[in-house]
């Protein structure tokens, strides 16, 4: 495995388009308009969060979780040559096969390959990113071999023809509604929209498919590097049946998500379900070592456990290398401001919201995807809640250089950036500026904020607030206070404000 390669060191493209010719700023456009969508997003969203700081607030010490967590998947990913040699010996130890695909069409063959020895007709899948990525289901359908998905939200997407938008509620984005629709036209018959309908429905439909499938894959949380064991974290027990019920199982992994010992399983236990829904645990963590042994009464007689690259090494050794250290956990998503309005298709691939935003360009390629590195208001949050201390928005400002790098700005841009530094980088410049932009400014205001605008400042007003420039900035603020008498402790007097308040609307706009 090399850890030599630099991110720049991508599959090159040219078309500046992620998916389908369309860029990430079109399809955001579109989702920003979407009302349903958006409410959908942020109710679902709001739950997991809420849930989070919940969960969070409940441990003794859960920076301190937090910072052993960042050192043992730093020390993992530093050693990962190591630690996957180790996995595939115990895996083969204790009687599983492994195989390493170095590209998404080199893992397809494999599990094609395992599929026809077998005969396998039908494929029973639990919730999997990584298939996601390697487009797995496509590849068997056109094979002849039917794939169906069993986690329900996994289900309802497949059904939909789309991909998941959201790294553990795929189907998010989707109604009630919507779900019933899909549903029913697989029952032949109208399906009443409330829970329980919906989900027993869903549960008849996956039982028959539980015990006739010949062949389960899984996705992997983590692989233990000292046992050869696979865990897997789900809520609704499908990962279970998935692994004891068909003949033969196969499990995909993302080369990074392993850790070196149990202990470290567990401490990774302890963050993941907390950071992901609130949950102190989910519901079924299920480890699993090898196939069936002797007089055991289930599981797969045949285990294969493929750990696929597509790209992972070439964030190795590089700035990127620490977006390696993710647990999927989705925290990132569900705290920010970009996913919160557009939700995860609008990222064009599997991934979306921060950590997409990140892992997308590096596993793809940076010309066609870098762009996504501009879904970001840069606010930090999604590093704030990171469990395992990924700083994303140092990671997607240093893809915005290397996109930079590779495709400059257009020439208008780079004069108005110029101007702007020169602006903001002086104080008399910065307040001169304020000066002219109050001038300035007045023809277009209404109760406080910009009402229109001229192009290409029109443009971006079209799905955008902007508060107008206050009458009085901070730092006029802090000089008149600074300047009135002071308590003799250097302390400014209490205005008619109250002391230390700054004024409501301070330059007489609206906030
Ligand atoms: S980057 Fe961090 S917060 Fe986001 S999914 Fe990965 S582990 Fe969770």
């Amino acid at each position: 495995m090399s850890t030599s390669h630099t991110a720049s060191g991508q599959r090159a493209g040219s078309s500046g388009h992620g998916r389908a010719g369309t860029t990430i700023y079109q399809r955001a456009a579109a989702a920003v308009r979407n009302t349903r969508l958006g409410e959908a997003v942020r109710r679902t969203t709001d739950r997991f969060r809420f849930a989070r700081r919940r969960a969070v607030a409940a441990l003794d010490d859960f920076e301190a979780l937090r910072e052993h967590a960042r050192r043992i998947r730093a020390h993992t990913i530093d050693h990962l040559d190591y630690y996957l040699a180790q996995l595939a010996q115990r895996v083969q130890a204790a009687g599983g096969h492994v195989f390493f695909a170095r590209t998404a069409e080199d893992a397809v063959n494999y599990v094609l390959e395992v599929a026809r020895r077998h005969q396998v007709r039908t494929v029973i899948k639990s919730k999997s990113m990584i298939s996601e990525e390697i487009e797995l289901n496509h590849h068997l359908e056109a094979n002849g071999i039917r794939a169906v998905e069993t986690d329900l939200g996994e289900y309802i997407v497949q059904l939909g023809r789309e991909k998941p938008s959201h790294l553990i509620a795929p189907a998010l984005h989707k109604s009630r509604d919507e779900i019933a629709q899909l549903f029913s036209s697989v029952a032949g018959r109208p399906l009443s929209t409330d829970t329980p309908t919906l989900n027993a429905f869903a549960r008849a439909q996956l039982r028959h498919e539980f015990l006739q499938a010949d062949m389960g894959i899984t996705g992997c949380n983590f692989a233990v590097a000292e046992t050869g064991a696979i865990c897997l974290v789900t809520n609704e027990g499908n990962g279970r049946m998935v692994t004891s019920l068909p003949r033969v199982q196969v499990t995909l992994m993302g080369m990074e998500r392993i850790v070196p010992t149990m202990d470290d399983l567990d401490v990774m236990l302890e963050l993941l379900p907390r950071s992901a829904t609130g949950q102190k645990l989910s519901v079924y963590t299920t480890i699993i070592t090898g196939p069936r042994r002797p007089g055991e009464t289930d599981g797969p007689e045949e285990l294969h456990l493929v750990i696929v690259d597509n790209g992972r090494s070439n964030m190795l050794g590089t700035e990127f290398q620490e977006a390696l250290h993710c647990i999927r956990c989705s925290a990132c998503q569900n705290v920010c401001p970009v996913y919160r309005h557009i939700g995860g298709h609008a990222y064009g691939w599997v991934y979306g919201g921060p950590i997409g935003a990140v892992i997308t360009p590096l596993l793809k390629d940076l010309r066609d995807w870098g762009e996504l590195a501009n879904a970001s208001s840069l606010c930090g949050a999604c590093t704030e809640v990171c469990p395992v201390k990924i700083p994303l928005h140092d990671l997607l400002i240093g893809l915005r250089k290397e996109t930079n790098a590779h495709r400059p700005a257009p020439w208008g841009e780079r004069v108005l950036f110029r101007l702007w530094a020169a602006v903001a980088s002086g104080p008399g410049r910065w307040q001169a500026a304020l000066r002219l932009a109050r001038l300035v400014q007045r023809p277009f205001l209404q109760d406080g904020r910009w009402r229109w605008a001229p192009p290409p400042l029109s443009h971006w007003l079209t799905d955008r607030e902007l508060p107008a420039v206050a009458r009085q900035s901070f730092r006029e603020w802090w000089q008149a206070r600074s300047d009135r008498p002071t308590s003799g402790h250097g302390v400014p007097t209490p205005s008619s404000h109250g002391a230390g308040a700054v004024p409501r609307q301070a330059g007489g706009a609206k906030r």
